[in-house]
């Protein structure tokens, strides 16, 4: 027997597989409504394996598949008692794509198919109603010649508004049935005209075009658009729901609507949607007329509404989880076309969790999925009033790279963005791109747009780790910075002009748009408390000043997993005496100015300590190349060379001495403490005298510091470095009063050091995944260069996402999971992190957690992010017994 690529509405049986990855959201709503005994319009799906043959074999429909689909023309036939083409009882059908994911306005439809000249007059006949029989016959013409031949809605919609016009109706309700006539005569000529040949007048025909344009949807530009932006992956291919119509738009005793079973917006429970009378399918949401509100209902026909709420309800307990429903009314009879899951916003989702939770109906952990860690990112930052969005027309958009609402003055480099956020003038600093240099400016400004990069780009992971608004990688986007001024899309905005950025759309927007602060409310607490006590993997933040630290506590990080010692070298009192240090010319030089930065940085770890207190905090040695900080610019270099006290020529020297073809591969690292071990002698010692002082101040805590080599490829590299740490730690600690206990551990971000992990554990006391070097390496490409092609390889889909946002579980993966294996082959009780770009990332969380790891690390901000994606992980994945 042939596969079975057909199910009739409520046919499908649990043993036939996942019913959403068969027969698509649509169809399986349909079919467990059918089941439940709801009205339901009887029809049948076309599997999404159906269209994925439909693509293997050449874009054809199969034989066997069309044979089925005849079947269950049949079979809607007999229990419909209506018959495709027959004039006196016809049969008619919507045509509706359904894909596993809901792709809201992605893919296509096609309502009345079945109507030719005959069964049009027939129709007319049987109901009586010849204004309804051509009103769906033009409506037939129009959305098949649209959507199966793409000819487009234009020249169609043009025919319609002039015959509105010519009559002088304002809506469409008032044409009358001769009106629409003369329409569907102009529609056929029309179709003639543009298609070369006749409107296709065989039911059978019309539907097997259908269902192929439907196939086709799946592939049409926006549909791939929004899988991309949505992580949908583009193998699943769409189902197709076939279906007996019923009619909204046979008088003001018909309508058609949609509802959610409570607010999308705030949670609250109650109906909340809209609907119009005498219209079909689309009217509602296309803004033809402007519908009513649901609570109208319940004047006009209060039997219908009260079923239809009894039905969201009963809906509701069947899905555990709040519904967003379409409905027609036919002659005062309700029935149901669609259900699924309600989209709803952070706070909505949140309250429902909650509310379902308190009413009984689901546990803590099916409340925990009720709430997208992703979306949480929009909780913890100001956003604009949304009312406010609505009127405002941005002048141009780019990479939401950094949530949030930022408003202010252009400005166009890091010392104005200072100077004039000391002058407490808001500003928004406007950048090609950013370096480690633009720091003090970065946290400085409101918000950050840069012309270049991507989402793993200086600017946008400066800007969410400190938790700044960044619009980024803006190509349209061109600075004149000489002049200070910049152009985006023709318009012109000038330092000082006031621009807003919306960071999680991308927009950006002349003048100032109002903002409303975020509010943890107490819903959002319950949840973040389901989910600790749920998850087994820790979440630590990265976090290079006490600032930062106290904001990870405040948002429940468990601990610093990442402290980048080299933020502490830029500030503006400290460059200097970083400079002099690699200027210098003997050790005794180098010694000379480390006991400069010596104190400063002490000073930074006792901040730290102080926020953090017992938690544990894990601390990176510098790691970038020399040259970064040093200046570029003649006349930066002239001035700092007499600061320096040495001559333009020398300091020019030392620059040209520093040059790297490929910095990030160059000397950087461990590799400075292996050139230079003053470096990590004076870093160690600022560690642990700092952990010493906080612990005389505070006698109850235990501090154990935990020391981080980076950019480890060797065992003997490791215990090198390791072994300067220790003997400096080692003798500060026997001359103290203190008691202190410290680790030393590694990165693993080189593929060396991955494939020989349990070499370098017996080094290590704990390792760290720098995940963001790792996969650059493992690529062999650079972070910051990649985004300039990564696009075609999306476009081709030879990459579905981006490497550096969402860990590539397949490749850099393998190495985490491998390198966790072998480290803990030496060590069995080895603490294993990962303190990249993707320890925030929901996706990436679930795969660490899956391996084994014991904690990751991000962004203050992605904090409760990481937390609620550990908690659905234990949740999908349990570690726990
Ligand atoms: P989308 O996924 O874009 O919402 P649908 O397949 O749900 O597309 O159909 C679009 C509109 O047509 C919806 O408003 C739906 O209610 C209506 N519709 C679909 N099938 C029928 C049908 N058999 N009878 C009446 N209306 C229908
Ligand atoms: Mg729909
Ligand atoms: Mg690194």
């Amino acid at each position: 027997m042939s596969k079975k690529y057909v199910y009739f509405f409520g046919e499908f049986a649990p043993k036939d597989g996942s019913i959403r990855d068969l027969l698509g959201g649509k169809g399986a709503g349909l079919t467990e409504m059918t089941k439940a005994g709801m009205p339901v319009p009887q029809g049948f799906t076309i599997t999404t394996e159906a269209c994925n043959k439909y693509y293997d074999d050449s874009k054809k429909i199969s034989p066997d598949i069309i044979e089925q689909i005849y079947l269950n023309v049949d079979k809607l036939e007999k229990i419909s008692n209506k018959k495709f083409g027959d004039a006196k009882n016809p049969l008619l059908v919507s045509v509706r794509s359904g894909p596993k994911f809901s792709m809201p306005g992605m893919m296509d439809t096609v309502l009345n198919l079945g109507i030719n000249d005959e069964v049009c007059e027939g129709l007319a006949k049987l109901t009586s109603n010849e204004r309804f029989a051509y009103d769906s016959y033009r409506r037939f013409i129009q959305m098949y010649a649209d959507v199966v031949e793409s000819l487009g809605k234009d020249s169609f919609e043009e025919i319609l508004e002039a015959q509105k016009i010519k009559k002088g109706a304002k809506n469409d309700t008032e044409l009358t049935a001769s009106d629409l006539k003369e329409i569907v005569e102009l529609y056929k000529k029309k179709y003639f005209e543009l298609k070369k040949e006749n409107f296709p007048t065989d039911p059978k025909a019309q539907l097997l075009a259908a269902v192929t344009a439907v196939f086709r949807s799946w592939n049409n530009p926006r549909a791939i658009y929004y899988r991309k932006m949505n992580d949908i992956s583009h193998d699943i291919g769409t189902a197709v729901n076939v279906q007996m119509m019923v009619f909204g738009n046979m008088g003001n005793d018909s309508g058609t609507g949609v509802a959610f079973s409570r607010n999308p917006a705030n949670g609250e429970d109650h109906i909340y949607g809209e609907f119009l009378m005498n219209a079909q399918g689309e009217d509602v949401v296309a803004g033809i007329r402007t519908p009513l509100d649901i609570e109208e209902l319940k004047k006009i026909n209060p039997k219908v509404y009260d079923e239809f709420c009894k039905t969201a309800k009963t809906l509701e307990r069947f899905y555990k989880n709040m519904q967003d429903m379409e409905f027609t009314i036919e002659k005062g009879k309700l029935y149901m076309l669609q259900t699924r899951n309600g989209k709803r916003t952070a706070q909505a989702a949140l309250k429902v969790a909650c509310d379902l939770y308190d009413e009984g109906l689901i546990n803590k952990k099916e409340a925990v999925l009720l709430v997208e860690p992703s979306q949480l990112d929009s909780l913890l930052h100001p956003t604009f009033d949304t009312k406010a969005l609505k009127t405002a027309k941005p002048i141009g958009n780019a990479l939401p790279a950094s949530p949030g609402a930022a408003c202010g003055h252009v400005v166009f480099n890091a010392e104005d963005a200072v100077t004039w956020a000391k002058d407490k003038k808001p500003v928004i600093l406007v950048r090609v791109e950013t370096s480690p240099e633009d720091i003090e400016g970065m946290y400085y400004a409101k918000g950050i747009l840069t012309a270049r990069g991507g989402m793993t780009s200086h600017a946008a992971v400066v800007a969410r780790g400190i938790g700044t608004c960044c619009v980024a990688g803006c190509t349209a986007l061109t600075i004149n910075e000489k002049e200070r001024f910049f152009m985006l899309n023709g318009s012109k905005v000038k330092e000082g002009d006031i621009i807003s950025l919306d960071g999680s759309t991308g927009n950006i927007y002349i003048g100032q748009i109002p903002t409303v602060s975020a509010t943890i409310s107490g819903n959002f607490g319950r949840v973040m408390s389901w989910a600790d006590e749920i998850r087994s993997l820790k979440v630590r933040a990265n976090a290079d000043t006490p600032k930062d630290a106290k904001t990870a506590v405040g948002f429940g990080a468990q601990g610093i997993g990442l402290t980048r010692t080299e933020h502490m070298f830029f500030e503006e009192t400290r460059i200097e005496a970083v400079r002099e240090m690699i200027v210098s010319k003997t050790k005794e030089q180098r010694v000379k100015a480390l006991e400069k930065i010596l104190p400063m940085q002490r000073t930074d770890f006792e901040g730290i300590y102080e926020e953090m207190q017992e938690l544990p905090v894990t601390i990176r040695y510098l790691d970038p190349p020399l040259h970064e900080f040093l200046p570029t610019e003649e006349k930066d270099i002239k001035e700092i060379a007499k600061k320096l006290n040495i001559t333009t020529d020398e300091l020019k020297d030392v620059i040209v001495k520093l040059h790297e073809f490929n910095p990030m591969m160059g000397h950087r690292g461990c590799r400075l403490a292996v050139s230079f071990p003053e470096i990590a002698e004076m870093q160690t010692r600022a560690v642990i005298e700092a952990a010493i002082n906080v612990s005389r101040r505070h006698k109850d805590w235990k501090i154990t510091p935990e020391i981080m080599i980076p950019l480890v490829g060797e065992l003997k590299e490791l215990k090198f470095v390791k072994d300067i740490v220790v003997k400096t730690a080692d003798e500060i600690i026997s001359k103290s009063d203190i008691k202190l206990n410290y680790s030393v551990g590694t990165m693993i971000e080189i593929p060396r050091a991955a494939l020989l992990a349990d070499e370098i554990a017996k080094e290590a006391d704990f390792f760290s995944f720098g995940t963001n070097d790792l996969t650059q390496m493992t690529f062999g490409f650079s972070r910051d260069d990649a985004g300039k092609f990564l696009d075609s390889y999306y476009d081709n889909k030879i990459y579905q996402n981006d490497p550096f946002a969402k860990i590539d579980q397949i490749g850099v993966g393998k190495l985490v999971e491998m390198a966790t294996v072998l480290g803990r082959k030496t060590k069995p009780n080895l603490k294993v992190g990962v303190c990249g770009e993707h320890g925030g990332d929901p996706s990436s969380v679930e795969f660490f957690h899956k391996v084994g790891l014991t904690y990751v690390s991000c962004s203050p901000y992605r904090v409760p992010v990481a937390r609620l994606a550990a908690a659905h992980a234990e949740i999908k994945y349990p570690r726990k017994k």
